[in-house]
């Protein structure tokens, strides 16, 4: 990569497909700008990891999508079918997302950690007044005045503390952990969670091991027709008012083929996680599929307001924007900045607003 520059008009931070969108709309606006003469933006993407994709190589390695190729594409580029007909791998997806960085030649600097954004009075290009400082890990900085937060949760598996489970099993791992069945061969292990990820490793672990599946709930299964593109719908409508139905009415866990089978061929069934970890309960492993936090953490200096669901504030009408720091954007983490944002087939529509704000406060 090109060295850093001291200054740009906007950071990006991440480069999963949330800091892509943001990056490829960036892209767009500077093809268009300088064939109209306008001003054209000066940006980078900095990513923490060393290798293209976000979290989609860290996944594990049977992980499959809810939706079909044609239903889970970035803006611009379609995502390739596969010759077998199946919906894409994780592996699909982070070659996908490589091949989208080098198609559009978006400035990705990677490894580039970064561990604070700061307000700044500087000289540079500014928003309302004031800029940012962005600190890499190994001290670097760059000024920018907008910066898009797009870092995903993958970096904040939630595990609960759990002293029943400490007595139940020697090993204990959360999903982010959690790669393939054959170390697990023979095993009787414990997964705990009713959301997507609880299912889809019982079900890639259901032909190695004993697998016993505990939810704190009974488990909701989505119909079987519902894909990522049903839920898509169905979370568009609901925000803009159209439907009453939010996507957790229709269940928590979408019915993927693996899922599916094991649950109709296999017997995969709940038990009460505190049936699963009553007294005299052992399993030689247990793994945690209890969900991700966002990302938030190099964020901490700008003292952002939360809401009452432990999230920055961000604006009714623009959902990424902070309500606090103007210039700030927070992009891919979830329904709380923007529906369906934590989606391929999501995002695209947030980071261009999101983009479409930066360069109309900075014209
Ligand atoms: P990430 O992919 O996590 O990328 C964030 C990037 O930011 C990473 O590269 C990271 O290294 C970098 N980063 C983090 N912190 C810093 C920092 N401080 N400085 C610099 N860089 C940083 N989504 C779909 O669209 N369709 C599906 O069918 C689907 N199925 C799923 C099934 C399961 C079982 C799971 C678990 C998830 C699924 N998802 C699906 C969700 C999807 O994987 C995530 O929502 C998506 O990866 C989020 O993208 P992102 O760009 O926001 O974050």
């Amino acid at each position: 990569a090109p060295p850093l520059p001291e200054s740009v008009d906007v950071v990006v931070v991440g480069a999963g497909q949330a800091g892509l969108a943001a990056g490829y709309f960036l892209h767009r606006h500077n093809r268009d700008a300088s064939r109209r003469g306008l001003r054209t933006l000066d940006a980078v993407l900095l990513d923490a990891s060393a290798r293209p994709g976000g979290a989609w190589p860290r996944y594990w390695d049977s992980l499959e999508l809810f939706s079909a190729a044609e239903h889970s594409s970035l803006p611009g580029r379609a995502m390739p079918r596969r010759l077998d007909g199946r919906t894409p791998t994780a592996a699909d997806v982070a070659g996908y997302l490589a091949d989208y960085e080098t198609r559009y030649r978006l400035p990705v600097h990677r490894p580039a950690p970064v561990s604070s954004v700061e307000l700044d009075e500087h000289d540079g290009p500014e928003i309302e007044g004031r800029g940012f400082a962005v600190t890499l890990a190994d001290g670097r900085r760059v000024r920018a005045a907008a910066v898009i937060s797009a870092t995903g949760s993958f970096t904040r598996p939630f595990l609960p503390s759990s002293a029943a489970a400490a007595e139940a099993a020697p090993r204990q791992l959360h999903a982010a952990e959690y790669r393939r069945p054959e170390p697990f061969a023979g095993q009787h292990v414990l997964i705990v969670g009713g959301g997507n990820s609880g299912p889809q490793v019982a079900a890639d672990l259901l032909p190695h091991a004993r697998v016993t599946w505990a939810t704190r709930r009974p488990p909701r299964f989505m119909p079987d027709d519902v894909d990522g593109r049903a839920l898509f719908r169905v979370a568009t409508a609901h925000v803009r008012g159209e439907s009453d139905a939010a996507v957790t009415q229709l269940g928590e866990i979408v019915a993927v083929p693996s899922v599916r089978r094991a649950r109709d061929e296999q017997g995969l069934r709940a038990v009460p996680l505190s049936e699963a970890l009553a007294p005299g309960r052992h399993y030689d492993a247990i793994i945690w599929c209890t969900g991700f936090r966002p990302e938030l953490r190099h964020l901490r200096a700008l003292g952002l307001r939360h809401t009452d669901h432990g999230v920055p504030a961000t604006r009714r009408d623009l959902p990424t924007a902070s309500t606090d720091v103007p210039g700030l954007h927070l992009l891919g983490y979830g329904d709380w900045c923007g529906p369906a944002s934590a989606t391929l087939i999501g995002v695209g529509a947030h980071a261009r607003r999101a983009v479409q704000d930066i360069v109309a406060r900075l014209a």
